[in-house]
């Protein structure tokens, strides 16, 4: 269960025998409504790459903490960084892992910022010709909701610092978690790319914070931890031949 910068130089290669899969987690210091703290992306993803390093021995990355934010980008705190830059960080990231013997990357983004998730899907696809043994994953905590945990969320299109999220932090780290704010939604309008997105989306929060609990948090993390333990199977299997 390494991190990799936990080891020394040796150590390194003697974990290389063990394993050659990686696992960076991708946060963003953004808000996270009123109740949340700015890194609570990078806290989860954090958390849940540890959480798998304890089950089954890979390799877990220090985190990227600044992530692509554009809704948020106007709110007090969100720090964002443009998507060439994280494409670009990322790449440098991979290119230096791989040249280090690591083979299996799986990109863990505890943000799930369409535009965001694009760069890294972006960075691998690129990197697919060039690191010709490279296999690549990205995944967000949100697709891991999609498979593993949707059925016990009770707000249909909660995503950004409501019920998930919330209960997420209740549970890892309470002393963090400030109350709970109103139930929100973002009103942007279609298709117009907005300057002021504040105005549009007053509170930060888009969900239901109100229906979190520490017992949701600690279902919707076990949960994952098992749906990425199946995501890091199938990135080690051997690729199937495209028959060309
Ligand atoms: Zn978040």
């Amino acid at each position: 269960m390494p991190t990799v910068d936990s080891v020394t130089m040796h150590e390194f290669l003697a974990g290389l025998e063990r394993s050659r899969t990686v696992i960076v987690p991708c946060g963003s210091i953004e808000e996270h409504g009123p109740h949340l703290p700015l890194g609570t992306d990078t806290w989860h993803a954090v958390e849940l790459a540890k959480a798998v390093s304890e089950k089954i021995f890979i390799w877990v990355a220090p985190p990227i903490t600044y992530g692509l934010c554009r809704s948020s980008s106007n709110h007090p705190g969100t720090i964002t960084i443009k998507g060439t830059t994280l494409r670009l960080f990322i790449q440098d990231i991979l290119r230096g892992f791989y040249q280090q013997g690591l083979r299996r990357f799986l990109i863990l983004s505890g943000h799930a910022g369409s535009t965001h998730m694009a760069m890294l899907v972006d960075a691998c696809e690129e990197l697919l010709l060039e690191l010709h043994k490279g296999r690549f994953a990205v995944v967000s905590v949100n697709d891991l909701g999609r498979i593993a945990w949707k059925d016990i969320v009770e707000t249909p299109s909660d995503s950004h610092a409501g019920e998930v999220e919330t209960s997420v932090m209740e549970y890892l780290f309470p002393s963090y978690v400030k109350g709970r704010a109103p139930e929100e939604y973002p009103s942007f309008p279609p298709f117009l790319i907005v300057r002021n997105k504040r105005a549009f989306w007053k509170g930060g929060v888009w969900g239901n914070p109100g229906k979190a609990s520490r017992e949701k948090g600690k279902i919707i993390m076990e949960r994952s931890v098992e749906a990425l333990i199946e995501i890091i199977k199938s990135l080690e299997e051997e690729e199937p031949d495209g028959g060309s």
